[in-house]
C-alpha cells in the first residue's frame, strides 16, 4: 500500500520517541526477601551505616565482620577524604568478601518523635543510595530496613516511607530493587505494604 512519506516519517518520529521514552524510563522490580543481606548476590547491598563510617552493630556489624577488612579501609579513605558520611547522605564502597559488587553506605536517622525531621532524612538515604547506584551504572540494589533497629524508628513508618520513595524514583538505570528483611515483624508489614 501507499503511503505518503511524511506520514511514515510521523510514524518513526512517534515510534522513536516510544523508544527514547522506553530507554531513560526504567520500570523497576520490586521484590521483597526475609533473610541476611550479607547473603544476597546483587550489585549493591545497603549498609544501615553510623556516621563515622566504622562499623557498629545490627547489619553494619554483620557487613564489616563477614566482607572483610577491605571495606573497612576504603571507609577509612572516604572518611580522610571527607570527614565521615552525613545523616541521609550515602557513599559507595567496594564490598570484599560478600557476594555483592558493592557496599553503598547510608546513615539513617535516630528517631525523635521527628522533631528533626527524621521522615525526611530517611527518605534521602533511600533517594541518596538509588542516585549512588545509578551514577555507578549498577543495576540492582538491596535495601535492610534503615533506622528500625539499634535507630528505633517506628518500622511501620519506615517501610511506608522506605516503599513509596522506591516506587516514586525515576530510575534510568536500576532494574531492580530488593527490600530484605531480617525480623518477621518488618517482612509482614512490607508484605502488607508493597
Ligand atoms: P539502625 O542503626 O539504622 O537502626 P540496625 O542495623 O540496628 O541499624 O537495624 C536496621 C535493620 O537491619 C533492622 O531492621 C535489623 O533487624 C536489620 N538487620 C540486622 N542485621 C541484618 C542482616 N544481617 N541483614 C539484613 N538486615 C539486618
Amino acid at each position: 500500500m501507499y503511503e505518503h512519506p511524511r506520514r511514515i516519517s510521523v510514524k518513526l518520529a512517534a515510534k522513536s520517541n516510544v523508544l527514547r521514552f522506553l530507554n531513560t524510563h526504567k520500570i523497576m522490580k520490586i521484590e521483597l526477601l526475609k533473610g541476611d543481606i550479607t547473603k544476597i548476590e546483587v550489585d549493591a547491598i545497603v549498609n544501615a551505616a553510623n556516621t563515622s563510617l566504622l562499623g557498629g552493630g545490627g547489619v553494619d556489624g554483620a557487613i564489616h565482620k563477614i566482607g572483610g577488612k577491605q571495606i573497612l579501609d576504603e571507609c577509612i579513605e572516604v572518611r580522610n577524604r571527607q570527614g565521615g558520611c552525613k545523616v541521609g547522605e550515602a557513599v559507595i564502597t567496594n564490598a570484599g568478601k560478600l557476594p555483592a559488587k558493592k557496599v553503598i553506605h547510608t546513615v539513617g536517622p535516630k528517631w525523635n518523635n521527628n522533631k528533626s525531621d527524621e521522615e525526611q532524612k530517611l527518605k534521602n538515604c533511600y533517594v541518596n543510595s538509588l542516585k549512588l547506584a545509578e551514577e555507578n551504572a549498577l543495576s540492582t540494589i538491596a535495601f535492610p530496613n534503615i533506622s528500625t533497629g539499634i535507630y528505633k524508628f517506628p518500622k511501620e513508618k519506615a517501610a511506608e516511607i522506605a516503599i513509596k520513595t522506591v516506587k516514586e524514583f525515576d530510575a534510568k538505570i536500576l532494574e531492580k530493587v530488593v527490600f530484605v528483611c531480617f525480623d518477621d515483624e518488618n517482612f509482614h508489614l512490607y508484605k502488607k505494604l508493597i
